[in-house]
């Protein structure tokens, strides 16, 4: 079966692209019914602090990027990394190198003046073992000289590198550690990974992993290196595009299914389908479809998708993207009452919203306590009301029917009686119930928030 993984460098966040690739990789996983692995990267011990590898646990299940099995981590599997380096020298693929700093760069002056490539060749490549000094040492891979490589990528088409630009790069450094490129084989290797999924600025390694692949007579994984993304400027996002982070993201309030929706888009697509559930993504996805072009991020198209999540998603799935949002921000969680009236309300909370907040501001009726205070368009509104009208308004609404049309009925015939458009009694109404001037229909409210609750704002307005 197919084995994914997604391989990230602890730098603090879960980073846009990595994000997208980590998606990628889980998409086509669960697509084949097969498994997506997490390995940390955490070689650099400096960066790799709990923290930072915490921040990627939290993106990932932000993202509902489940892994199978626990995850693993790179440097502790250093002991295995040294065997396979040992094991290369042994079948002749890789050799101990004692050439110091002073020697490779002298060697590669001298290749620069006589106008050579500065790849540098070691002595010790073929040198008799029985001559080595007794002194730290690299392992070195003994790279092919002549030939070419090619990677058969599944995106980027076949790619060929002359072997003669390929130098004999360093597998394990002289403290003992695997460097990068021969912790990546190994680990892929050994997590049985089927298809190594993962940004194109891999690609120049892919063939370096190739050659240690080879040089330990291993399978090479089927590859996809995906073109980066670029920010609306065209160039390559990076800092200066501002949040990079997903977690920028989640505090917005985009919901994670119109992220995940936006981020398979950058760079994958299927027919003309922009807005897509997850069910359909996993249905859909395949590495056939993932483009050569760099995606760029576009903040209007994330918005609107992310529109079109809010109002397509069923009320209780919305529910609960609020009440973790509420969590995420450290705010007080919904007492019972309050999320029976959300749901009730929710058709006319969503309407207009493209991100979270705006939904919970539209509540904000529901969550607000009273006596409210009126906002500045609010305040004028009740101000213009003729004296002696909310007062008489409410006597009028204490006898009255709690349902919305009978409300209606009510507030139509007061306006009659008091010679006043209905405009003129809705609008200080609407103000007393919810503070603003913009909010759900005035009878709906009055319906959800219940006769006594409502009686109750409009008397703090009596003026
Ligand atoms: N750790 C690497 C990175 O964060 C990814 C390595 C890989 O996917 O092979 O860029």
């Amino acid at each position: 079966g197919v084995v994914t993984r997604f391989a990230p460098s602890p730098t603090g966040y879960l980073h846009i692209g990595g994000a997208r690739t980590a998606l990628f990789n889980w998409l086509y996983a669960r697509h084949t019914g097969g498994k997506f692995l997490l390995r940390i990267e955490d070689t650099d011990r400096a960066r790799s602090t709990p923290e930072a590898t915490e921040k990627i646990f939290e993106g990932l299940r932000w993202l509902g990027l489940d892994w199978d099995g626990d995850a693993i981590s790179q440097f502790d599997r250093a002991p295995r990394h040294a065997e396979v380096a040992r094991e290369m020298i042994a079948r002749g693929t890789a050799y101990p190198c004692w050439s110091t700093q002073e020697e490779i760069e002298a060697f590669r002056e001298t290749a620069k003046a006589e106008g050579r490539p500065p790849l540098f060749l070691s002595p010790w490549r073929d040198a008799d073992p029985a001559t080595a000094p007794d002194a730290p040492f690299v392992v070195r891979l003994k790279a092919p000289r002549d030939g070419e490589t090619t990677v058969s990528d599944l995106v980027q088409g076949d790619v060929t590198w002359k072997n003669e630009t390929l130098d004999d790069l360093i597998l394990l450094r002289s403290d003992g550690t695997p460097t990068y490129m021969l912790a990546v084989v190994v680990d892929d290797h050994d997590m049985n990974v089927t298809h190594i999924i993962r940004g194109d600025d891999h690609l120049t390694n892919s063939a370096r992993q190739t050659l240690i692949y080879r040089g330990m007579g291993w399978d090479v994984p089927a590859m996809a290196h995906i073109p980066l993304i670029h920010g609306p400027d065209g160039k390559k996002l990076s800092k200066r595009h501002g949040a990079l982070g997903v977690d920028a993201y989640r505090d917005m309030g985009y919901p994670a299914e119109a992220m995940r929706n936006y981020l398979a888009r950058l760079g994958w697509s299927h027919g003309n389908d922009e807005v897509f559930t997850t069910e359909q993504a996993i249905g859909w996805f395949d590495l056939t479809h993932i483009g050569k072009a760099p995606a760029r991020f576009d903040y209007a198209k994330l918005e609107s998708l992310s529109g079109q999540h809010i109002r397509a998603m069923d009320d209780s799935a919305l529910l609960g993207e609020l009440e973790g949002f509420l969590a995420a921000q450290n705010r007080p969680a919904l007492t019972d009452t309050e999320r029976a009236q959300m749901l009730r309300a929710m058709t006319g909370l969503k309407e207009r919203a493209k991100i979270l907040p705006q939904v919970l501001d539209m509540a904000s009726f529901i969550l607000g306590k009273r006596p409210f205070a009126p906002d500045a368009a609010g305040a004028k509104a009740l101000a213009s009301a003729p004296a002696g009208m909310m007062e008489k308004l409410t006597s009028r609404l204490r006898n009255a029917n709690w349902t919305p049309s009978d409300l209606e009925t009510v507030v139509r015939e007061f306006s009659t009686d008091e010679g006043l458009g209905l405009g003129k009694v809705a609008q200080p109404l609407r103000v007393a119930l919810s503070g603003r001037t913009v909010s759900l229909g005035v009878f709906d409210m009055m319906d959800i928030l219940g006769q006594t609750e409502s009686l109750a704002r409009l008397e703090d307005c009596v003026n």
